[in-house]
């Protein structure tokens, strides 16, 4: 890890207490009494899973700004990851780069996605204990909705995770008054896996002001702190 990085971390840490106050100031020291909590089952311990949504053939959504929706999931997932790292956790990631590898016979860009989804889903069910976190960027046909939303899966575990995400969402990037809500059947990966599953829509790439500050690094950070404090609290 870079030291810059490590500096940039504690630091955003630091803001994040300060900005919201007493509530959720100790985030990483003390879990919150309305954090959800995820309990492992057997002796093994939980294991995180960000999957950066899109990637390779399938850029996603594109911003305002130019910008396609997989580099940025891929860049907050990848701080999720480095915050992760921090509290001794090790996250699984569903993609690293920008760049996927494709079997020959996935020839259109219509399979490339199927079996990418395949793929996550695939991996997602086979990690014992995992607790998948999906990283998404929103977009409208209008220039005005704005804001995170943390979806979640059907599976047991998830609501519990999401609102607790959409309660760190609110009060840290002060952005936010949407709720928590159900994921949408349409989604397969969230429909398809066993275990807790949280989709966050961390903003609208069609709302020219989020749009650019979804770009900024310490705009990611402080989601990437949201994501992964909700993450930790729902298993300490
Ligand atoms: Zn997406």
């Amino acid at each position: 890890m870079k030291k810059a990085f490590l500096v940039r971390a504690v630091l955003a840490l630091a803001v994040v207490g300060f900005a919201a106050g007493a509530a959720t100031r100790f985030v990483f020291i003390s879990r919150p009494r309305a954090a959800a909590r995820i309990v492992s089952s057997g002796r093994n311990e939980r294991t995180l899973i960000l999957d950066p949504g899109h990637g390779g053939a399938d850029g996603g959504a594109v911003s305002v700004t130019g910008s396609f929706e997989s580099k940025l999931n891929l860049d907050i997932a990848l701080k999720c990851r480095e915050l992760a790292g921090l509290f001794g956790v090790t996250a699984v990631m569903t993609r690293e780069s920008e760049l996927l590898d494709y079997p020959k016979d996935a020839a259109t860009i219509r399979a490339k996605k199927v079996w990418d989804t395949k793929n996550r889903t695939d991996l997602v069910n086979s990690t014992e204990n995992a607790v998948l976190i999906s990283i998404h960027q929103n977009k409208y046909t209008t220039a005005s909705p704005h804001g995170s939303q943390a979806l979640y899966a059907p599976t047991e575990g998830s609501a519990e995770l999401a609102q607790s995400m959409q309660a760190l969402l609110t009060q840290v990037t002060g952005e936010s008054k949407r709720t928590a809500a159900r994921i949408g059947e349409s989604i397969y990966l969230l429909n398809h896996v066993e275990c807790p599953a949280v989709l966050i829509e961390c903003g609208f790439v069609s709302n020219a002001v989020e749009a650019k500050r979804l770009e900024e690094q310490d705009y990611q950070l402080k989601l990437a702190v949201v994501i992964t404090g909700a993450y930790l609290n729902s298993i300490s």
